[in-house]
């Protein structure tokens, strides 16, 4: 039986782990934070992503599942994986230090060659980074680093990792290659495409896929500004633009800007890595500040409208950077709320995921419903700024019964704006008049 030790038990690393034990690979899930440990190891997940806890529960019963603080498991394991946080920093360079932190640890207590796994997105470089670290504090031992950047998305992680696009494996040594070949075979089984390729490509390919999809979403988000200023449709312009096979329909909503803990940390350490060696990106560079002030624009818009309309009470939808996560890593809600709150109005929020870092940063500000029914109760407008399913479900007299006035900012286009202002709707959303 294959055995891994998966370092960093977050929104990568549980699904990572999870997904290989119920494919049949015995997994140690290691986390620093004990807190994580207790609980994932009483069968709770301390996140929310649909599926995720069935699987850990059947993974622990089944005892191919353990997690641990220490990094006992990796003296018997085939390969080690690395899925630890990798945030900007204040310059937006990725700050690697939580993958050197623990290559650093493992290279304390390694007793044989070992075999590791950058599955955390990393910048350029960084596995040579990480080889030449290990071999000046370990020569006795052999340490080879596979790249395998994550593509996995919030709110679909266990089917994504377990039906990927394919499966990206950058290393130089053969040997490693096959081991990761065998640990990912009850994956790639079903005809999943697996590009070998060496560190550096590897790496690459992370950065140029995150670059390439934000700025997908900052075009249409430009083009829904475009589609304001004349009257258009911007669903429909996406709707045309999707139907040519060069073009496809992924990633051409329009909203409020993208946030999450991917695209606008990868997008600064990508064009911060090109500056560096003098090769900057032009179109990535536009694509951030395009998207930063988007963000801070459709903040002001919407304090603006609510002020103009002498609204007192508001019901937020939606606290999360994405629909089935409760990630507000740089969600619109960061930049909405603070505003709110500055302005004096009295905001009513819900989440279904029930974000805890919403109530780290505002409880005692705003008001946390159990519902949305709750959330809507009185309130003199709605505005919606996550695509949740349970929003896209409301009907024109979920609003009128419940609301003070009938008055939806829709950030995310979720109802048709016929329907809505033909039922005496006061509705605007994006890029659609
Ligand atoms: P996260 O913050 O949810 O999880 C990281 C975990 O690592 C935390 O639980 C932290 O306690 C733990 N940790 C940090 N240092 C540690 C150490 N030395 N030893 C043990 N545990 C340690 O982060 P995440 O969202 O899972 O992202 C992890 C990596 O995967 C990042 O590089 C990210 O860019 C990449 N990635 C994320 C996604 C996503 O959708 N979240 C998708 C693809 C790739």
């Amino acid at each position: 039986m294959m055995k891994i030790t998966v370092i960093g038990s977050g929104y990568v690393g549980l699904v990572a782990g999870a997904c290989f034990a119920s494919r049949g690979i015995k997994v140690c899930c290691v986390d620093k934070d004990l807190n994580k440990i207790n609980l994932l190891s009483s069968g709770k997940i301390h996140i929310h992503e649909p599926g995720l806890e069935e699987i850990v529960a059947h993974a622990i019963s089944s005892k191919h599942i353990s997690f641990a603080q220490n990094l006992d498991s990796i003296h018997d394991s085939d390969a080690i994986f690395l899925a630890v946080g990798t945030p900007s920093s204040e310059t937006g360079e990725a700050d690697i230090s939580g993958v050197i932190a623990a290559a650093e640890e493992i290279a304390e207590i390694a007793k044989r060659d070992t075999i590791l796994v950058t599955k955390s997105t990393v910048p350029v470089g960084t596995a040579k980074k990480l080889q030449d670290l290990l071999k000046a504090k370990r020569s006795d031992i052999k340490f080879s680093i596979v790249s395998n950047p994550e593509f996995l998305r919030e709110g679909s992680a266990v089917k994504d990792f377990l039906q990927p696009d394919r499966i990206v494996l950058g290393c130089t040594n053969s040997e490693a290659m096959e081991v990761l070949k065998n640990i990912y075979a009850p994956i790639t089984a079903k005809d999943i495409p697996v590009l070998c390729t060496d560190n550096q490509t590897a790496e690459l390919i992370k950065y140029a896929s995150n670059s390439y999809l934000a700025m997908r979403i900052a075009f249409i988000n430009e083009i829904a500004d475009l589609c304001e200023n004349i009257g258009a449709d911007v669903e429909e312009v996406a709707t045309g633009m999707g139907y040519d096979a060069r073009i496809g329909r992924h990633y051409l909503h329009a909203g409020p800007g993208y946030g999450g803990s991917c695209f606008p940390k990868d997008t600064l350490a990508i064009s911060h890595f090109a500056n560096s060696i003098n090769c900057p990106l032009n179109i990535v560079n536009t694509v951030i500040k395009s998207n930063d002030e988007r963000k801070e624009r459709i903040a002001k818009r919407i304090t603006a409208k609510l002020k103009a309309a002498n609204i007192k009470t508001v019901a937020v939808l939606g606290l999360a950077f994405k629909t089935d996560t409760d990630d507000m890593r740089e969600s619109i809600s960061l930049n909405v709320i603070p505003q709110l709150i500055e302005a004096g109005f009295i905001v009513k929020a819900f989440d279904p995921s029930h974000p805890l870092e919403a109530k780290a940063l505002w409880e005692g500000k705003i008001t946390f419903t159990n519902s949305t029914e709750e959330a809507l109760n009185n309130a003199e407008v709605a505005v919606i700024l996550t695509e949740w399913s349970e929003f896209k479900l409301l009907q024109p007299k979920d609003f009128i019964n419940s609301m003070q006035v009938a008055r939806i900012l829709d950030m995310r286009n979720l109802y048709s704006a016929k329907k809505m202002k033909a039922a005496g709707i006061d509705y605007s959303s994006i890029g659609r008049v």
